[in-house]
């Protein structure tokens, strides 16, 4: 047992002072992944700086359209939010298809977010993994990764995002608010994680000390035909092998006016499909076009060893949801 410090947050300000006051100290939400973390003598935080209760837990409309979600939005109310339903129905599919129902009454947007990747070696301490202590290797690559990542990865990590949230926020566009010590900011969530690189202990782009405090959905994807499908080994209470969060809109001419097409499961984030929607921007989307969009997006992939199934696997559930959301227009 490892003796650490317990701060509970009244507001943002509080927070983020706390936080700079005790150095190695950790934001402590949901603790739904934190706190299996520390068990696992992973995370060893000096201090937890609870925000669970900061007043960041409602969605609402800001003047110029789209939703603020705050930070301590719990993954079931927001899933189940009206407005979240009828406008970004992939969100919620996103958030209906993670975890269980207990896990998500917990667990937070914020959290959510930045949770770590379910990489064995990352969770054991007693093997080479240069996610959790830099330099020593990357057990994965030669050892046991049929769940690991086909694009994107690195010699240092070949490890996977494992939210599916954060997969539907990418295909919306939505960004994320944060507020540390060097003031706000706001970052898109496809620039929000990283690859790997040369650095993988470094999951995203969040700077030490800065606080979640919300993710706005954009107006320009409210409304849109939208879904989210996931390949996992369970039918519930699994990670994806592969997932496919899906915006596409066609205008009155047949013609794909709005694409925006994210892989879960493939890579060290949500993995937005550039080429893909490229190619499908301005085209009719045919069953051949769609194809050969997925097709595309996908000849990148540099599958290991073991996991070369993820790239049929992903291509179909891609195909699949574009060939419905298609068919699916008035
Ligand atoms: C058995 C099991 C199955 C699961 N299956 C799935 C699944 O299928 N799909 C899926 O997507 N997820 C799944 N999860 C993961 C789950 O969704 C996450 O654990 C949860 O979303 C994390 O949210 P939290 O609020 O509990 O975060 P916490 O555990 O409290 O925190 C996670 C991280 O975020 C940081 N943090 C939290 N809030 C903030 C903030 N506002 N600002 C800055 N940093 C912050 C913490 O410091 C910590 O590093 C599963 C988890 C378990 C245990
Ligand atoms: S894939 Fe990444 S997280 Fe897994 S062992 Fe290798 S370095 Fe660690």
């Amino acid at each position: 047992m490892k003796p650490y410090g317990y701060v509970r947050a009244r507001s943002v300000e509080e927070a983020t002072a706390a936080h700079a006051a005790h150095p190695g100290a950790r934001y402590l939400a949901g603790g739904t992944n934190l706190v299996d973390l520390m068990k696992h003598g992973v995370e060893t935080p000096g201090t937890l700086v609870d925000v669970s209760r900061l007043p960041l837990d409602t969605v609402e409309e800001p003047p110029g359209g789209g939703l603020r979600v705050g930070a301590t939005v719990r993954n079931s109310d927001l899933a189940a939010h009206p407005l979240v339903r009828e406008r970004y129905p992939v969100l919620s599919q996103a958030l209906l298809a993670g975890a269980s129902g207990q896990l998500r009454n917990i667990a937070t947007t914020g959290g959510n977010l930045l949770q770590r990747t379910r990489c064995p070696y990352f969770q054991d301490t007693g093997t080479p993994c240069n996610k959790r202590a830099p330099g020593t290797g990357c057990a994965a690559r030669e050892g046991v990764h049929r769940d690991h990542a086909v694009l994107g990865h690195s010699p240092h990590c070949v490890a996977t995002h494992p939210s599916d949230m954060a997969v539907a926020l990418a295909a919306l566009d939505a960004t994320v608010e944060l507020r540390g010590p060097d003031g706000e900011r706001t970052v898109p969530v496809t620039e929000f994680h990283r690859l790997p690189g040369d650095h993988p202990e470094r999951d995203t782009v969040v700077r030490p000390g800065e606080l979640i405090t919300a993710v706005v959905l954009p107006p320009g994807t409210a409304g849109l035909p939208s879904a989210y499908r996931k390949a996992r080994d369970r039918a519930s209470y699994a990670f994806a092998l592969a997932s496919v969060a899906a915006v596409l809109d066609v205008a009155g001419d047949g013609t794909v006016r709005h694409v925006a097409l994210a892989f879960g499961g493939l890579a060290h984030r949500p993995w937005r499909a550039r080429l893909a929607e490229t190619a499908l921007l301005g085209a009719a989307p045919t069953e051949d076009a769609l194809a050969h969009a997925v097709e595309a997006e996908l000849g990148l992939a540099q599958p290991l060893r073991d996991n070369a199934f993820k790239v049929p696997l992903a291509r179909n559930l891609a195909h699949r949801v574009l060939s419905e959301l298609a068919a699916d227009r008035p």
